[in-house]
């Protein structure tokens, strides 16, 4: 019988790391280690043997993104280990999508890496931590998941991290890749996949551009918080735009145009959490394009905000910017 293989699972806390204070008008909060966590699931160990580090124990909302970049360090060394055949990350929900994708961009190597965590707390009897666990600890084991990138292991189905978004705030079927579907499932303990994802950058270290920031344009909104952002001197800015394929209003062109003529790249992405953004549709659209705007794709404003971080990090010239998106989000 071959050996088990090992797995070494981060705890960063989130959801399913937290338990309700004896006050339960106080709410939960994160206080299980890794190894509380695995003592509460007898069943991992015919999984894999797993190895546990205690990277943080924080609510995903407070994880710095210096915190992630910390951790996709460690996450690549533990994975050159030869003796560690995958990672299992627990975080909380809130930010599951955001960390994963930015590690999807910095992990190198065919080793998986699973994120995961829970909608409900492990005081609670609904506790969805467990199968969580298993699934990601199954996933992480399964030699079909290498070479897929970072994947979000929610619920029973397997994600690719440049797809999945938490949809939904509450129900614990809150993840999905709004524009894809998943990329498998984990039935009864079986890891079945249905195809591969095709869009991955990996950046050749992990670096971000912390000078970038996301502005949401809503109907009627005025330019003034982007060119406040210009005058902060930022290093580039993410525009979410509106339905019509990330549509702005023509009084933002003005700042859009001398953003770009001080070289700071501008991204366009839409608020449709399906479809991508397109400089060939409507004049405006086009005129957009014709300036110099680089479309988002169809990636989510908040991960088009990451991948500008990390590729200014590695290039200031635009148009290397502008192909790593045309990879990641053509
Ligand atoms: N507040 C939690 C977090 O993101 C939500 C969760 O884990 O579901 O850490």
């Amino acid at each position: 019988m071959s050996p088990r293989p090992l797995i070494v699972l981060f705890a960063t806390g989130g959801t399913i790391s937290s338990l309700t204070s004896q006050d339960a008008a106080q709410g939960y909060a994160p206080a299980l280690a890794g190894e509380d966590l695995l003592s509460r699931i007898p069943g991992h160990a015919d999984i894999a043997r797993v190895e546990v580090t205690d990277f943080s124990r924080v609510v995903s909302q407070d994880l710095t993104l210096d915190m992630v970049i910390g951790l996709c360090r460690q996450v690549n060394r533990t994975l050159s280990r030869p003796d560690v055949a995958g990672v299992v990350i627990t975080h909380g929900t809130g930010t599951l999508e955001d960390t994963c994708f930015l590690a999807d961009l910095f992990v190198r190597g065919d080793k998986p890496v699973v994120g995961t965590g829970a909608m409900f707390n492990a005081s609670w009897p609904e506790w969805d931590g467990r199968r969580n666990i298993l699934d990601a600890l199954a996933a992480a084991a399964s030699p079909e998941s290498r070479g897929k990138g970072v994947l979000v292991c929610m619920n029973g189905e397997v994600h690719a991290a440049r797809d999945v978004v938490k949809m939904h705030a509450s129900s614990p079927a809150a993840f999905v890749s709004p524009g894809t579907g998943p990329l498998g499932c984990v039935d009864d303990g079986r890891v079945i996949y249905y195809r591969a994802p095709t869009r991955r950058h990996t950046f050749p270290s992990e670096a971000i551009e912390p000078e970038v920031e996301l502005i949401k344009v809503a109907q009627g909104s005025s330019d003034r918080l982007f060119r406040a952002a210009l005058h902060l001197g930022v290093r580039g800015v993410v525009i979410e735009g509106l339905g019509g394929r990330g549509t702005i209003p023509g009084w933002f062109f003005p700042a859009i145009r001398e953003a770009l003529t001080q070289g700071v790249p501008v991204v366009l992405c839409t608020r449709s959490p399906v479809g991508r953004v397109a400089f060939t549709v409507s004049a405006s659209m086009v005129e957009l394009g014709e300036m110099g705007v680089i479309p988002g794709g169809d990636l989510p404003a908040h991960k088009a905000r990451l991948l500008l971080m990390a590729a200014l990090a590695h290039t200031r010239k635009v148009e290397a910017i502008r192909s790593i998106f045309a990879t990641v989000a053509p």
